[in-house]
């Protein structure tokens, strides 16, 4: 089995490491990130480490999942945001620093100058069709 003893995410879920815990169940635990986008971001990690979505099991992922709805409304209530963006960096290009999986909940208000510039592109004639065979290939 690998070792991750070195991991942060491993030891913030065993308790070997302090953190500022929302929530926790037999399969997750939920905690406030240290370096907050906005008041209340939240981090929900899986107690058992796996590196990214690509390697958690499906039963498992849906049980780390099932707090979302309850976090979502709560992070609300508690701070006035209108809105949260869940959001789960998989690889090192789409900003992952943590390599223990994990789902980042900002709460949001309009206004507050956070989110993605949607740069937002269009596909030149036929590639789309290409694009559509190439990931349905790879679904299977
Ligand atoms: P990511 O870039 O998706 O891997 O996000 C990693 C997140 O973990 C960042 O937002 C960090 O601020 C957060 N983080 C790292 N170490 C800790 C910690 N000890 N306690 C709480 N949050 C942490
Ligand atoms: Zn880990």
């Amino acid at each position: 089995m690998a070792d991750h003893s070195d991991c942060i995410f491993c030891k913030i879920a065993s308790g070997k490491i302090p953190s500022a815990r929302v929530w926790s169940s037999d399969d997750a635990v939920a905690f406030l990130d240290v370096s907050p986008l906005a008041e209340g971001h939240t981090l929900l990690i899986p107690r058992r480490h796996f590196t990214d979505l690509r390697d958690v099991p499906a039963d498992v992922l849906a049980r780390i999942l099932s707090v979302a709805p309850k976090l979502v409304g709560a992070l609300m209530n508690a701070t006035g945001a209108t809105g949260v963006n869940v959001l789960q960096n998989t690889g090192a290009s789409a900003g992952q620093a943590v390599f223990h999986l994990h789902f980042h909940f900002i709460p949001r208000v309009e206004g507050d100058g956070l989110g993605f510039r949607w740069n937002a592109g269009s596909y030149p004639s036929g590639r789309a069709d290409e694009v559509l065979a190439a990931v349905t290939a790879a679904m299977v």
